[in-house]
């Protein structure tokens, strides 16, 4: 089980976000704007963070930001709904971990999440006598 913060503004897709991770044994909270994401995350310990780009108050790029220089490991999947390359790119480049563009799948979404989770928790070294698998 990881400790999720989803922020999204967009009220259906975050409840749909809250249930899909519910259901798969994970603890939510949720933001619905970036001030109170970024208050979150300063005040909570999260296993990985699921950021709209496209947020009131503070957008995805500013709390990514902020969160990036505090927390440089903590994984970060972003959701952006122009499916321009230009924020994909901006979005990575500013630290994030994945990202998806809207409309997106949840079981895709869910799969990114749970694959960001396994990769945190890896050693920073595998140990070379396990078999790759
Ligand atoms: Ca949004």
């Amino acid at each position: 089980m990881a400790h999720l913060l989803i922020a999204e503004d967009d009220e259906l897709l975050r409840d749909s976000l809250r249930t899909i991770f519910t259901q798969a044994g994970h603890e939510v909270s949720t933001c619905v704007d970036g001030a109170l994401a970024w208050a979150a995350i300063q005040t909570e310990a999260f296993d990985a963070v699921v950021l709209d780009l496209g947020l009131p108050h503070l957008d995805g790029f500013q709390v990514l930001t902020r969160l990036r220089q505090r927390w440089p490991t903590l994984p970060v999947l972003i959701l952006t709904a122009r499916d321009g390359v230009e924020d994909r790119v901006a979005g990575l480049n500013a630290g994030a971990d994945d990202y998806l563009t809207k409309p997106f799948n949840l079981d895709e979404l869910l799969a990114r999440v749970q694959a960001m989770l396994r990769r945190a928790n890896l050693p920073a070294h595998a140990n070379p006598s396990l078999p790759v698998a």
